[in-house]
């Protein structure tokens, strides 16, 4: 019974005490606040920056390429050794689907899924090494939407691009 008594006590000093010493936010609710806030302005100012990068393209497409006919070769090496880095990869790719007609409301997503896909999500069989020394990993697309589909192999890819040549 002593306990009993000791054991609510000790619940209800705790209770009081951590009401009493409760600082408006914990460390974790702080750290999330904060991704939430820097999410909001990164999306925000997303749109700017694309926005004023078109503006600086078209104000100095002129310049530009003459700094690249009287550099061309500083800018192509500086370009080879971009398209190595992780960023450079990522843009790569997603300029090839875009090029392709892809058309998704956040590309950066879909190239993680692409990146993390270790097996076709049609056939779930694991991708397979080309001759040409890549993963048949493919980016399955309607070519006549956009729309995103699957990240799927080589050979599913061509069988989605079959039945839709069917459908016309
Ligand atoms: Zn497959």
């Amino acid at each position: 019974m002593k306990t009993e008594i000791y054991h609510y006590l000790k619940i209800e000093f705790n209770f009081i005490i951590s009401n009493y010493y409760k600082m408006p936010y914990t460390e974790e609710e702080k750290r999330l606040r904060r991704n939430e806030a820097n999410r909001k302005s990164y999306q925000k100012h997303k749109e700017k920056r694309l926005e004023n990068r078109k503006e600086y393209y078209q104000n100095n497409k002129e310049k530009q390429k003459e700094y690249y006919e009287n550099n061309k070769e500083k800018v192509l090496e500086y370009y080879k050794e971009y398209k190595q880095t992780e960023n450079g990869k990522r843009n790569n790719k997603i300029s090839t689907w875009k090029y392709s007609g892809l058309i998704v409301d956040d590309y950066d997503t879909i190239y993680d899924r692409w990146l993390n896909s270790v097996k076709c999500e049609m056939c779930d069989k694991e991708y397979k090494m080309t001759k040409k020394g890549y993963l048949d990993k493919c980016l399955e697309h309607n070519h006549t939407t956009g729309e995103f589909r699957s990240i799927c192999c080589i050979s599913c890819n061509g069988k989605m691009r079959y039945l839709d040549e069917e459908k016309k």
